[in-house]
């Protein structure tokens, strides 16, 4: 099958202690200390073996994500820039929808012809966090896309346990072939509806909501929280492109937070003097956006942290403590009822992810839409493997 494979050096710096595990598994906890001159080629692989637990996907269409684009760039070391859980050679891609063409003997659920997507986290059910159902903390997570072969690629076997049926957006659509294409939407969105509806119970509809990022994780959740009954939706972002994103998925105002004077007095301002009660940290620059609120957060207001930052951020607890604010903190998108739910939304029509989708690319160009994301000027690319 074709496929696209990212090869890597394993130069480890030497300040980065591998683990014992690490040595033998060369599964990585931190890439970006591992894994050198990164590069990506469509080749042909074989195809994959099915597994009794597993069923085998015809990938129909696979989001190029941020953390696709961290693994393929590199800094001035040549070391990669994303910082997470890798093993390389490795086929990218875990935001997918696929049909299945092949079930293994211990699959009871799925058949061959249902139209599925996948959780891209692959929790383990026994560890104590998957058996206290944080399954986003398994202890004994493998990646697909990451630490195992992704969906950038003609074929994929995948855990039924990991999949979900999108036959309710094919109908409602009366369109296999779009809502294959939004179902690949369904993995990025379910991270945004994971920060702000799983990880803290606090979400009520009337909300002002405001939402650091117009990256796609950032589009996502205004997109939630404009279906979830928001009576304002403010969104930050330093890109003008993205700032227009943001009002096309339903922001109700947007600013790039470099060109307003005191980020507290506006928010009062379009609060009518309350404050706001619901954040979402989807932009990665928590001393930039959180760490400023003061009095712009409400009286029982909610932080959600979604953003990766590996720096301390300081936060002005004072305030929280006197407001009453909570601050949760959000990995993943598995379990919870995340992806039914998400998938149900976008059945209904109340979450529309189409205006996210800027270009469609076959897979043998996958490279030239790498090489486009580069000037980080579209909300989502797809690649299609078999169209
Ligand atoms: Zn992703
Ligand atoms: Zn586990």
């Amino acid at each position: 099958m074709k496929a696209l494979q990212l090869k890597a050096d394993w130069q480890p710096k030497p300040s980065y202690k591998l683990s014992e595990q690490e040595e033998a598994t060369r599964k990585i906890q931190t890439g970006s200390a591992v894994w050198k001159h990164p590069n990506i080629d469509v080749t042909t692989l074989p195809d994959p073996e099915l597994a009794p637990d597993e069923v085998m996907l015809e990938v129909a269409a696979v989001g190029i994500c941020g953390s696709d684009m961290h693994m393929y760039e590199s800094d001035s070391e040549g070391y990669i820039l994303y910082p997470g859980l890798t093993r390389f050679p490795n086929i990218l891609g875990h935001e997918f929808s696929g049909r299945v063409v092949e079930v293994g003997k211990e699959v009871r659920d799925l058949v061959a012809g249902d139209l599925v997507t996948a959780e891209e986290i692959q929790w383990c059910g026994l560890c104590d966090a998957c058996r206290k159902g944080l399954v986003n903390h398994c202890t004994n997570m493998e990646e697909l896309g990451f630490t195992t072969p992704g969906a950038m690629a003609q074929y994929i076997a995948v855990k039924a346990k990991y999949c979900w049926k999108i036959t309710e957006l094919a109908e409602r659509l009366g369109d296999d072939k779009e809502a294959l294409q939004l179902a690949a939407m369904v993995e990025p969105t379910g991270v945004s509806y994971h920060a702000m509806f799983n990880r803290i119970a606090t979400w009520k509809p009337g909300n002002y909501c405001v939402v650091f990022g117009g990256g796609p994780i950032g589009l996502a959740a205004i997109a939630l929280a404009k279906a979830a009954g928001a009576s304002q939706i403010i969104a930050f972002d330093v890109s003008a492109t993205r700032l227009e994103q943001a009002k096309k998925m339903g922001a109700t105002s947007s600013y790039d937070p470099t060109k307003i004077a005191d980020l507290n007095e506006l928010l009062l301002d379009l609060t009518y003097g309350r404050g706001v009660d619901f954040v979402v940290e989807a932009a990665g620059a928590p001393a930039q956006t959180l760490a400023p609120l003061k009095m712009g957060l409400g009286v029982g207001a909610t932080i959600t942290h979604i953003g990766r930052s590996e720096r301390p951020t300081p936060l002005s607890l004072e305030h929280y403590q006197v407001r009453g604010v909570q601050l949760a903190g959000s990995l993943g998108h598995a379990g919870h009822g995340t992806f039914p739910n998400v998938i149900r939304l976008m059945a209904s029509g109340s979450l529309n992810m189409k205006p996210m989708i800027s270009a469609t690319y076959p897979l043998a160009h996958a490279k030239d839409a790498f090489k486009r994301l580069e000037a980080r000027a579209d909300a989502k690319i797809l690649l299609l493997p078999n169209a």
